[in-house]
């Protein structure tokens, strides 16, 4: 293996990533500067990826670095995202948001946890390997995406164009998991929570319609009570609950490093999929979430005044669809549910569950060997996430995806993503480039 000198200072080029405020959500306010700051102050802070890897840029957000291999095996490719999201001005923030402070031993700012720590960490091993002559051996593709956040087009145009050109990912590593303490209330010790897949998403208005009039004379079933009885009919149980194969590995990881009672509860859980998923439904809540399809109604409307009966009454659903299911099974199970033929479903927006990335290939291993030697004893986890990531583009042409931060997060700094005091530890930045330096030199 080549001796890499690790290049200092990462923690003030993140701070300087960090003074860019790419706010993707406040693109009309702020426009389009800060992100074309961002691409010439990467240009600027790793000169050998800039000039050895190929550029190309999809969208006017999304970058796509191509870093030639020595053989023509399918590539490796490593996302990120360089947009955040909004400050909310009435936060009191220990360090001002967008000003990269750098204070007992952390980087403080909106960004330093999602996405531009994970997205540095990536850059930071790319240039410490080029500057030693390094080769890797198949393709690497830098997938980095500018508008994440809103859900943009960036990573969708480079996922196509990867699939038009016949490239087939060999592995997709994206944000998600991170290296964490106590998972689970009753679990001990740090483990790496690597997604091995996503909830899909679906956004529903129910409608309906009935005779309006004086509230004095009411009819038996106005649109209001129709609407009201749907959401009512739609609860906790209305999905099935089952369990993802990765939950029922995470509980055989996680029995491996509990002890006493839990360590025999989580090991009976991780071999009974049908006890864990009426056992995890039964506590609510996230683990609920983690089994199956969720509902919540989030908005509903109907009436202008205070005495008189709509002849219309509206709710809006969100779903967070299981692995497994799709938009449309999930639809079906709604509309039998509500049993109400005057009660209209429509579909605001959807998108599908990514498929299960195995946990016993060739690449969740590699994954395992870098974090042995960036975060010696700490094992890597598979579970299943609740948001979205840029990877799910992916998931439709390449089976291996992966979501996964080399970072350490404690509670409290999950809980600043997108929220007050959102900041990152210089030591595991510098663990998160020993990940990835890790993890490029074991390709094979
Ligand atoms: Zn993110």
């Amino acid at each position: 293996m080549t001796t890499v000198t690790v290049r200092p200072g990462i923690a003030d080029r993140l701070s300087r990533m960090i003074q860019l405020p790419t706010v993707s959500a406040e693109l009309d306010e702020r426009g389009t500067a800060p992100f074309e700051d961002f691409v010439s102050l990467i240009a600027e802070l790793y000169p050998l990826t800039h000039s050895l890897l190929r550029l190309e840029r999809h969208t006017a957000f999304g970058l796509l670095f191509h870093w030639k291999g020595a053989s023509d095996a399918d590539p490796l490719v490593l996302m990120a995202h360089y947009d955040v999201v909004p400050v909310d001005e009435s936060d009191d923030w220990t360090h001002p948001p967008f000003a990269g402070a750098i204070a007992d031993g952390r980087v403080y700012g909106r960004g330093t946890l999602d996405d531009k720590g994970p997205l540095i960490v990536v850059l930071e091993a790319v240039e410490n390997l080029l500057a030693s002559g390094f080769v890797p051996a198949r393709d690497v593709y830098l997938s980095f995406g500018g508008n994440e956040e809103t859900f943009g087009a960036a990573a969708v145009e480079i996922a196509d164009v990867m699939k038009e050109r016949g490239i087939v990912p060999w592995l997709v590593l994206d944000e998600g998991g991170a290296v964490v303490d106590a998972p689970l209330s009753f679990v001990e010790g740090r483990a790496a929570m690597i997604g091995v897949g996503e909830k899909g998403v679906v956004t529903l208005k129910l409608s309906a319609r009935g005779d309006g009039g004086h509230a004095s004379a009411p009819p038996t079933l106005t649109a209001v009570r129709r609407i009201a009885r749907a959401v009512n009919r739609l609860d906790p149980g209305t999905f099935r609950p089952r369990t993802p194969k990765a939950i029922s590995r995470m509980l055989s990881q996680f029995s491996e490093q509990a002890s006493g009672p839990s360590r025999l509860l989580l090991k009976i859980l991780s071999r009974v999929p049908f006890l864990t998923a009426r056992v995890f439904a039964a506590l609510g809540g996230e683990p609920a979430a983690m089994v199956r399809t969720t509902v919540a109604a989030t908005m509903q409307s109907g009436g202008t005044a205070a005495n008189v009966i709509p002849s219309r009454a509206s709710a809006t659903v969100n779903l967070r669809i299981a692995l497994g299911e799709s938009v449309d099974s999930a639809v079906a199970r709604v509309r039998r549910r509500i049993r109400d033929p005057l009660v209209a479903i429509e579909v605001l927006e959807g998108s599908e569950p990514s498929p299960e990335s195995a946990t016993d290939n060739a690449q969740f291993a590699l994954l395992g060997e870098a974090l042995g030697v960036a975060f010696p004893g700490v094992r890597p986890v598979p579970y299943v996430m609740m948001a979205a990531t840029d990877s799910r583009h992916f998931h439709r042409f390449t089976p291996a995806v992966y979501r996964f931060a080399p970072l350490e997060m404690s509670n409290a700094q999950r809980a600043s993503i997108h929220g007050v005091d959102e900041s990152v530890e210089v030591a595991t930045l510098e663990r998160g480039e020993a990940f990835h330096r890790a993890l490029l030199e074991r390709l094979h």
